[in-house]
């Protein structure tokens, strides 16, 4: 079994420790990754703070030209980085395809942003006096990344920080840290000086606590869970540590009747199965007005019948397996809740007989408010339907969450669509779209869902200080 190094201060370094990378779709260890310890988490962050200076000194164009540099490395290496990301996260091939060429598309937007963190200058208030307002970077950043999409989610915090100015130290999950390697692998390539970006792995508490102590450490910027989120913030009280938080979501999409049948059931489809379900934006709830609602629950099990699951390496697959043991009992329960709540289940709801974590794509029908899965993320392949009667009950139920990452709404009447995307609760809002991510948008969520946005022209704001200058002057 190959062992990968960590990357550290701009070399390969192998350790003692290491940890086991599983394929989810045989439930087989596959890789080892090399595992640190908190002294090399202090040692790495020292290492970042040497390499700032010199690093926030570059143009800004130089440092976008390392960054297209990197998206040039990991665009010819495509196709082995998409196998990898299936191997340790078992979503289907094609999507892992386009989780590639997404986080090629990241690093040329922040190329690009390097040039575009504008101050401004404020006309004087008093005589004599002239007013600035710059951005400079933070400094040392550490970067805590999920195992859904374990490449784009990492790489949409490093680099709006390398392109900021800031030095960067990644660690991936446990379950996904091997398209991390490959990452540090393209950066290696793309000759970025020494220190400027580093991978770590290991016990995520370990390391966490270490960039929370650790006052050269100036910014932590985390993708996961709430609840991890919550001792992040616990952790971070003492040194008042800036967070960038983006935390779990639990997405309601709405389906009027005036909606273009089509174009919802396909959009549901998306938001529902892609990734096998487990994507912070995947639709947890859906609403579908009354009149259409026999129609819409037909063809969306019609359509989810049709699925083919498999090992995502296999030709034609479109939805994995989940990513390991826990993940699949959660996602059972949540089915046997919903029934015992008086939830109809419509298709699937059983583990697929075969090795790995399969679970059959799964539709259940009039499912009460009050069943787990309308409350928690199930982050599984597993679509609850209910109906409702006015927008304004639609709305209320919307929004009766504590997240707030994304919502969807299908309808073909504009002046609705405006009431919508004012009145839902939800950083991300797509109407008539499953797909609402795009570079050039902020991402974030607002209520439970976290602190800040990634991407857009916002993306950049998470690793800048912004300062005054008030500047004295003879004319
Ligand atoms: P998780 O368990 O919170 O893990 C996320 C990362 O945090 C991993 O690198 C993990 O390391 C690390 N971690 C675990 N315990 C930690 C601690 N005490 N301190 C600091 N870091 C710690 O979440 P997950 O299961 O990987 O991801 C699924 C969750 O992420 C879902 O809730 C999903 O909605 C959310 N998510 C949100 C977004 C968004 O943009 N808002 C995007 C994707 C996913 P180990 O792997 O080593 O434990």
């Amino acid at each position: 079994m190959k062992t990968s190094p960590l990357y550290l201060n701009g070399g390969w370094v192998s350790t003692q420790t290491t940890l086991r990378v599983v394929n989810p779709a045989t439930a087989e260890p596959f890789a080892e990754v090399c595992t640190g310890d908190r002294k090399m988490v202090a040692q790495a962050v020292a290492d970042a703070h040497a390499a700032f200076p010199s690093w926030r000194k570059l143009p800004a164009k130089a440092r976008g030209d390392y960054l297209r540099k990197i998206a040039g490395e990991l665009e010819q290496r495509r196709d082995e980085v998409a196998r990898t990301i299936t191997l340790e996260n078992g979503k289907p091939l094609a999507q892992s395809r386009g989780e590639v060429d997404m986080t090629v598309a990241h690093l040329l937007w922040f190329a690009e942003e390097a040039g575009r963190c504008y101050g401004r200058i404020v006309p004087n208030q008093a005589d004599g006096k002239r007013h600035l307002v710059i951005k400079t970077p933070m400094g040392v950043v550490a970067a805590i990344s999920p195992w859904n999409f374990p490449l784009v989610l990492a790489v949409r915090k490093i680099a709006p920080a390398l392109a900021a100015g800031c030095t960067a130290i990644l660690k991936p999950a446990s379950a996904t840290p091997l398209c991390a390697v490959a990452f540090a692998e393209c950066v290696e390539a793309a000759q970025l000086p020494k220190g400027v970006f580093q991978l770590v792995a290991g016990k995520a508490g370990e390391i966490a606590a270490e960039f929370l102590a650790n006052p050269l450490c100036r910014k932590i910027s985390f993708t996961g869970s709430t609840e991890v989120g919550r001792t992040l913030i616990q952790g971070a009280a003492a040194g008042i540590k800036p967070l960038s938080l983006e935390l779990g979501g639990h997405a309601p999409v709405l389906v009027f009747e005036d909606a273009d049948l089509d174009v919802a059931v396909e959009g549901v489809m998306i938001t529902k199965f892609r990734n096998t379900g487990q994507s912070c934006i995947a639709s947890n709830r859906i609403y579908v007005q009354r009149s259409i609602y026999p129609k819409f629950v037909e063809r969306l099990v019609e359509q989810t019948r049709a699925l083919k699951t498999g090992d995502g390496l296999e030709d034609g697959v479109q939805v994995g397996p989940l990513i390991n043991e826990e993940g699949l009992t959660k996602a059972l329960e949540h089915i046997e809740d919903a029934t015992r709540c008086g939830a109809r289940l419509l298709c699937g709801g059983k583990r697929i007989a075969r090795k790995g974590w399969f679970l059959e794509p799964t539709v259940l029908s009039d499912v009460p408010a009050r069943a787990l899965c309308m409350i928690e993320e199930t982050f599984a392949p597993v679509a609850p339907v209910c109906a409702f009667d006015t927008e304004a009950e639609a709305i209320e139920r919307a929004n009766a969450s504590p997240f707030g990452l994304s919502a969807y709404a299908f309808t073909r009447d504009l002046d609705r669509a405006y009431r919508l995307m004012e009145s839902l609760e939800a950083g991300m809002i797509g109407l008539n779209d499953g797909v609402p991510t795009t570079s050039q948008c902020p991402f974030g969520g607002v209520k439970q869902s976290g602190w800040g946005r990634e991407l857009g022209s916002e993306g950049m704001d998470a690793f800048l200080e912004t300062k005054h200058v008030s500047l004295r002057v003879k004319l």
